[in-house]
């Protein structure tokens, strides 16, 4: 049997360990390097952090839950679910927790890799998996004077309970998917909150609902109830991913909605028009909020929409030199997305060094496999994060398929496996020549790099992934003797 490294405790690492357990391969050390697993849902405990899909999909498949208390979970509940999850399957066992990997080495003799954590330890594994997430390192902006401020600041993702907003002038930093739901949390407690908004972004209605008693019982005691409810949305994500890439007139149909939206929630025309996208829905990740806007027209919110030049003691100046007071900056400006991996140091066969062979962008054969780098796996990789859709289906299909590999492998004791380079070459260049033609080109967000290349995001539906995922192809793999 494989003996099996998985880096990381979140969504991705512990559907993966459960894929590996409930098929026989039991050999495996979850190494996180927090003390607790549950990933982005243990690190954003900020006001509002909610799911943007329904809990029925954003769960795995394997393990339904009836008694959802909402439509869209808040992340306490999410969080709780994880944890039962590793609880039922006896996962914490298998974790190390405060167990950060630096770095890993394959050696071709052995064909084994070798794991080290920050504290000095080194394991020696035949396989290493991955599963670090893409949003699991907040990114602060790049404006001068960060340090200089003289009150309290945080990021969104490592919120800072102890300081109370009540009463306080706060300056908000961003308008992405966490600043839409912790504003309308912290707009009525606060004395002033200025919005400093670089891009508007485009808010969809969030039709959400507490579950009913009724609802769950239903789920429970209707057997294929809780698959027939998960197929439902899934299918409507479908049908809106179709659009990214295949159908722009379903993006338009989409568009109207959030038009619509900002109409009915904004009258005031100069703050309608300021929070009106200049570029078409879809670019970014979709957002859902009922209260967002509500929360901009009240009377101690003023959206500032000039562009920040500095931080300075006193808070924000913009670059018409006007210097904006706060208490309090928070800075909800998203995460270091495309830095895949980083800043663990990964040298593969023949010392490559991975950050290098990533220079102009990540890219993975289906997000999992790179050449030179054999046995090595990855879950949550380039260009399998979705614009529309749950991720944690995106991470079934990749567990199964890296089960499949270890497969591969336990059947054939002494060989590794590695991708071939053309392989991952033609199906880099198909795939980015399809990114061209999505919507994701037309403004910056975290899906692409500073020169511009997407290596975030999947451009197809939840199905073809699934579909080109289902088994590995020998084919596309190289197997080799150690030594
Ligand atoms: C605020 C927020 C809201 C989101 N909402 C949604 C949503 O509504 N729908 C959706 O589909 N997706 C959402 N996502 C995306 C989310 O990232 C995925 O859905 C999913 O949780 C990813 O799981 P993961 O295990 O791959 O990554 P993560 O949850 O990021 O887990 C990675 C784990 O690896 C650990 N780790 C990282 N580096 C190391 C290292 N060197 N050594 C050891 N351990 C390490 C981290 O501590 C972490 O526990 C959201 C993300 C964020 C940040």
């Amino acid at each position: 049997m494989p003996s099996i490294v998985i880096i990381g405790a979140g969504f991705g690492g512990l559907g993966m360990a459960v894929e590996l357990q409930r098929n026989g391969f039991r050999e495996f050390t979850i190494l996180e390097r927090a003390a607790d697993l549950g990933g982005v849902w243990r690190e954003n405990t900020y006001p509002g952090a909610a799911c943007d899909v329904p809990s029925p999909l954003y769960s795995y498949s394997h393990e339904p839950k009836p008694k959802w208390r909402q439509r869209y979970s808040e992340r306490e509940d999410i969080y709780a679910y994880a944890r039962g999850v590793a609880e039922r399957h006896g996962l914490f066992e298998h974790i190390e927790f405060g167990a950060e990997v630096s770095a890993a080495e394959f050696d071709e003799s052995t064909g084994k890799w070798t794991v080290l954590t920050s504290d000095g330890v080194a394991r020696t594994v035949d396989v290493v998996i991955s599963a670090v997430g893409q949003l699991s390192r907040p990114a602060m902006p790049d404006i001068p004077g960060v340090g200089a401020f003289g009150g309290e600041s945080f990021h969104s993702a490592q919120w800072d309970h102890k300081v109370d907003l009540a009463g306080k002038r706060v300056a908000c930093i961003g308008t992405g998917a966490s600043a839409i739901q912790f504003i309308p949390e912290i707009q009525p407690q606060v004395a002033e909150l200025t919005l400093f908004q670089r891009t508007a972004a485009w808010v969809l209605p969030k039709f959400d609902t507490d579950y009913k008693p009724v609802h769950q019982r239903v789920l429970i005691e209707m057997p294929g109830m809780p698959s027939a409810e998960r197929f439902s949305w899934w299918a409507i994500g479908e049908f809106v991913a179709l659009g990214l890439v295949e159908f722009p007139g379903i993006i338009r149909l989409v568009s109207g909605m959030a038009q619509r939206h900002l109409e009915e929630q904004v009258t005031d025309p100069q703050l309608r028009a300021e929070l009106t996208p200049d570029y078409p829905i879809g670019c970014k990740r979709g957002l859902f909020s009922n209260d967002y806007f509500p929360a901009l027209t009240q009377p101690n919110v003023s959206l500032e929409t000039t562009g920040i030049s500095e931080i300075v003691a006193e808070g924000v100046r913009t670059t018409d030199g006007v210097v904006h007071p706060a208490d309090v900056i928070i800075y909800g400006t998203g995460f270091k997305g495309t830095e895949f991996l980083w800043p663990m140091k990964i040298r593969g066969r023949g010392g490559r060094i991975l950050s290098d062979a990533w220079e102009g962008g990540a890219h993975a054969y289906l997000g999992i496999t790179v050449p030179e780098f054999p046995n090595l796996f990855l879950v949550y990789g380039p260009n399998t994060n979705l614009g529309v859709g749950s991720i944690i289906y995106m991470l079934e299909s990749q567990a199964r398929y890296i089960r499949h590999a270890v497969q591969v492998l336990a059947e054939r004791p002494g060989q590794y496996l590695e991708v071939k380079a053309d392989i991952e070459r033609e199906y880099n260049d198909a795939l980015q020549e399809r990114l061209s033609r999505t919507p994701w080109n037309f403004c910056s967000s975290w899906y692409r790099t500073a020169s511009g290349r997407i290596t975030n995001n999947w451009p197809g539906t939840t199905r073809s992934y699934r579909r080109r995922t289902r088994r590995v192809k020998l084919s596309d793999y190289r197997l080799t003797g150690a030594g």
